[in-house]
């Protein structure tokens, strides 16, 4: 497939920028964003970079009726010497598509991705946050566009990207979250949708998040849709747990979200010759290790906050607390180095980061 070339119209104004300690999550957007569109049997086309503005879709679009959506998180870094910083940007674009394999949508190729992103954040540079911990989240996405009311997967898509300059995610340090166990909402099952990232989990995720919200915890933790007994993973985070020394994540099932920090940590866990393993662990098999004294660490991993120390837990109302609420030696070093190698701080030894170059001219 020959490389798509990008029109671009540039915005004549400008928005104001927001003071770097007043940053919130996603509630700011740059100049510009990034759209494409797919037309079964002509496939992609129409790729653009334009001012960022409302998108006009037909009231019968089929997003709006039967969900077809998925999306990507990511963040891009200004580290030293002012270069623009992507952390494994690939892997989120393989896994965008294999979210779309799975709600039946059309691929979009990784490496088109990426040079549109590449172009998109050339234009947009300076919406990039300097400031210690900030960044500028990535938000990568694709919808269903045919106006069509029956239930079929639609015949027209658009794929668009857009950015946001976001707050470091621990503006008072680095401290650990309580969790509440989810008992009666479950998440996903094996055979649903759970390891894509559509945006139907997420609206099925909203009212164990509210019910936790309103009782004190920070997220939930999801167990398993069948037993209601194996761990999954925290709302927006995979889950670790260091136990007699050996750290544990739950093996992907198809259930839940293959998160590219989790991939990240199994990696240099072993990198570490720290003993990592991926497999089925019950809450109740936590609850026991934590009688027996060898619960040693929990932390959760995912974009926005990389590692999340884990302080407590509560599971049908009986509270767990982990490494007497304090950060463990393991979680924070994680987080050092994971940050680390994204800010372009230390060395890289796996190659993970991509430096953003402005795309030579034709
Ligand atoms: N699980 C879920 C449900 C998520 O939404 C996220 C955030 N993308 C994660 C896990 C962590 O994934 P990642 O490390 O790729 O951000």
């Amino acid at each position: 497939m020959g490389k798509h070339i990008i029109d671009i119209t540039l915005s004549e104004t400008k928005k104001q920028k927001p003071l770097s300690d007043q940053l919130e999550f996603g509630r700011v957007f740059t100049d510009h964003m990034f759209i494409a569109d797919y037309t079964e049997g002509q496939g992609w086309g129409g790729h653009r970079i334009v001012p960022y503005a409302p998108i006009a879709l037909d009231p019968a679009a089929t997003v709006f009726h039967y969900g077809q959506s998925v999306f990507e998180g990511m963040k891009a870094y200004v580290g030293k010497d002012g270069k623009v910083l992507l952390f494994r940007p690939e892997e989120n674009m393989r896994r965008m598509n294999l979210s779309c394999d799975r709600l039946c949508m059309p691929q979009f190729t990784e490496q088109s991705a990426i040079e549109a992103l590449e172009e998109l954040l050339v234009i947009d540079k300076e919406w990039i946050p300097t400031a210690e911990g900030t960044s500028l989240y990535i938000r990568p996405y694709m919808i269903a566009t045919e106006p069509y009311l029956g239930v079929a997967p639609a015949r027209k898509y658009q794929f668009v990207i857009i950015l946001s300059p976001v707050g470091s995610y621990y503006k008072e340090g680095i401290h650990p979250v309580k969790i509440l166990v989810e008992d009666d909402y479950v998440r996903a099952v094996a055979g649903g949708t759970g390891m894509a990232k559509t945006a139907g989990n997420y609206a099925s995720g909203l009212r164990a998040q509210e019910i936790a919200d309103r009782k004190g915890y920070s997220q939930v933790l999801w167990l398993d849709g069948v037993e209601r007994k194996y761990i999954e993973e925290v709302g927006s985070m995979n889950v670790f747990f260091k136990i007699n020394g050996e750290v544990i994540t739950p093996a992907l099932n198809g259930s839940i979200l293959e998160g590219i920090t989790r991939k990240s940590i199994i990696q240099l866990l072993k990198h570490w010759d720290i003993p990592v393993i991926e497999r089925k662990i019950s809450v109740e098999e936590i609850y026991e290790a934590n009688r027996a004294g060898t619960l040693e660490e929990a932390f959760g991993t995912g974009t926005a906050a990389v590692v999340s120390p884990i302080g407590e837990l509560n599971w049908r109302d009986e509270k767990l607390v982990v490494n007497n609420g304090d950060i463990g030696s393991l979680s924070e070093k994680l987080y050092n180095e994971l940050t680390g190698i994204q800010y372009g701080k230390i060395a890289d030894p796996f190659d993970w980061v991509v430096e953003v170059v402005e795309p030579a001219k034709a």
